[in-house]
């Protein structure tokens, strides 16, 4: 086949596409110019399915990486029909995943169409989309997601200036638990319809998952919204009647302007839930605007969001493991270190992973990466034990993949996958992990630990539960942050604190680990108390694997 299209062609290809893409919009056209396999689809499938571009070369193969393992062959063995020539077109059901993972029912229907000579020249059709046919939330009567995501396409695309807000329903399992499921889902009927009246004229109104409704507006400020949020809560807190019951409510509320377009509808997806769900975990409630603090930062902040999303449907592009040495508190001996994600590209250079991991750690790719960290972190883990074979790699796991249930599989496949042996990896979670049902994640622990991983609890202290959730789950070690021990050389309080916590640590039979160790003067001190290991600059900073395999030899010749 020739490489590249000529002038000419792309611009027969597209007055081809025009012409055959007046449908309606459940439907996707896709139109192939078959000699140079050069194909143009509708912006519509590129954003449900996060392909790579409207223009494509080789786009079958593209679709067919979202197509359902079960439902790739048959598609493949008619796509070769066609190509080959002996099939003139098809008429196909399968399911493709659309960016969040789920997976849609289609129907792809198309023909080829023959030169002069009877060679096949275009392949063109349709893909309808079964599962967004109905827009609508059977329960509220509101538009749902499938809505929400096509309206938010469309204002992207057409860069029109709108503040987005999320609303939610605090403590809901509550309602469901007092009152039963059925009336639950009466008060989530009454609150959809209070909040269409309540917004009226000045917004569109969607049921999103569960108790998450969203409000897209393009005539009020993010203030104006603010002062209707508030009233709206004041309302809820004063109770509303639902059947003979007075139904009293908190609400929780996140908000976004868009005002950048260069992003897709799923990142702005998590920018809003990131909002959302620092107004319900931080603020009691208040509205939470997405970084509106300094002009500016927003738009980059997004911006660079999309970008690093993106990456991660492109093979882990720009991702990378920096890891940081962990060292026997007595011996200073290496002993393992923490692997810690990094993202980087030309335009916007190393990011640091507080800017995105927070950001994405509710999204739906998100597995997608924390599965890729442990495969990364074990591979490298592999060639450093053969330097030191007492090696243990730590990686950090956000909750969200917790709570995936195939997570515990994922696990030992992964070790299996890599021959690795699974008491040589730590896996670290923080007292964040509460969020998730602690029965849950106790049998994840114990499934785990079974096997002869190791769990450390990470930042403790830090959090408003490290007490709970230690009591509730057996750890390994026990990570100090490092705030703890700032001033340690100078700070009693720090001290008798440090003190305070090796003796918790005891008592639940964890080992300790003091993060931050910056100074000698701190290691001087730290070693006074029963402190197991240390992490922190004065050994080293996080470095990629061959600086990490320099330090380590270097390392080693000190302490042997
Ligand atoms: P963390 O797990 O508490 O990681 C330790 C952080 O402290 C790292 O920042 C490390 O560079 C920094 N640090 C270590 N020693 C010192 C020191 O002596 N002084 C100072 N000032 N800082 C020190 P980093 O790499 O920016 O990571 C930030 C956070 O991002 C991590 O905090 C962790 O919560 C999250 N993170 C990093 N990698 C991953 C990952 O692969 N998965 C998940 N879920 N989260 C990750
Ligand atoms: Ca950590
Ligand atoms: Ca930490």
């Amino acid at each position: 086949m020739e490489q590249t299209i000529p002038e000419g062609r792309k611009k027969r290809l597209d007055s081809l596409y025009e012409a055959l893409s007046i449908v309606a919009d459940d439907t996707y056209v896709y139109l192939c110019d078959m000699r140079y396999d050069y194909s143009r689809w509708s912006q519509s499938a590129v954003d449900t399915f996060g392909l790579p571009s409207t223009y494509m070369y080789a786009a079958g193969d593209i679709w067919e990486e979202c197509i359902h393992p079960d439902d790739r062959a048959s598609y493949h063995a008619s796509i070769d029909a066609i190509f080959s020539g002996t099939d003139g077109g098809h008429d196909m059901q399968y399911r493709a995943k659309r960016l969040n993972g789920n997976y849609d029912v289609c129907t792809c229907r198309g023909i080829v169409i023959r030169d002069e000579n009877g060679e096949p020249e275009y392949f063109g059709g349709t893909i309808r989309n079964h599962d967004i046919q109905g827009h609508i939330d059977t329960l509220t009567g509101l538009r749902n997601q499938y809505g929400f995501f096509e309206d938010l396409q469309n204002d992207i695309a057409k860069e029109k200036l709108v503040c987005i807000w999320m609303v939610g329903i605090g403590k809901f399992s509550e309602i469901n638990e007092v009152y039963g499921y059925h009336f639950g889902n009466q008060v989530l009927q009454r609150f959809g319809r209070y909040l269409l009246d309540h917004v009226g004229n000045r917004g569109s109104v969607y049921r999103l998952d569960g108790t998450k409704f969203a409000v897209i507006s393009s005539t009020q400020t993010p203030e104006q919204i603010t002062d209707n949020y508030e009233n709206l809560r004041k309302r809820f807190r004063q109770g509303i009647e639902v059947g003979d019951n007075k139904i009293i409510m908190e609400l929780n509320a996140g908000l976004l302007l868009l005002d950048n377009f260069s992003v897709d509808d799923q990142t702005v997806y998590s920018c809003l839930n990131f909002a959302y769900g620092e107004s319900k975990n931080r603020k009691q409630g208040d509205m939470v605007e997405f970084y509106n603090d300094i002009s500016g930062e927003n738009r980059q902040r997004i911006e660079k969001l999309h970008v690093i999303r993106v990456s991660i449907t492109q093979q882990f592009k720009g991702f990378s493991i920096h890891y940081q040495p962990v060292v026997d508190a007595h011996t200073e001996e290496l002993i393992g270190a923490e692997a810690l994600i990094r993202w980087g590209s030309k335009e916007y250079g190393m990011v640091q992973p507080d800017m995105f991991i927070p950001l994405l750690e509710k999204d739906p790719l998100f597995p997608d990466l924390g599965k890729w960290i442990i495969r990364q972190s074990i591979t490298d883990a592999k060639k450093i034990m053969e330097i030191c074979p007492r090696f243990v790699i730590n990686v950090n796991l956000s909750y969200a993949q917790l709570e995936k249930p195939d997570f515990v599989d994922m696990v030992l496949e992964l070790l299996e996958e890599t021959d690795f042996p699974a008491d040589h990896l730590c896996l670290e979670i923080t007292e964040r992990c509460r969020l998730l049902d602690i029965e849950l994640l106790k049998n994840i622990v114990v499934n785990l630990r079974g096997c002869g991983i190791k769990f450390a609890l990470d930042d403790f202290g830090t959090g408003f539960s490290s007490m709970g959730i230690v009591k509730n789950l057996d750890f390994d070690t026990i990570k100090i942050d490092r705030s703890f021990v700032l001033k340690i050389e100078d700070d009693k309080k720090e001290r008798e604190l440090i003190e305070h916590f090796t003796s918790v640590a005891a008592t639940f039979g964890a080992r300790v680990c003091v993060e931050g160790v910056e100074t000698a003067g701190m290691r001087d001190i730290l070693q006074r108390f029963r402190v197991y290991s240390f992490q922190g600059y004065f050994y080293s900073r996080p470095v990629d694997f061959d600086s990490f395999m320099e330090w380590a030899k270097e390392h080693q010749k000190i302490t042997a």
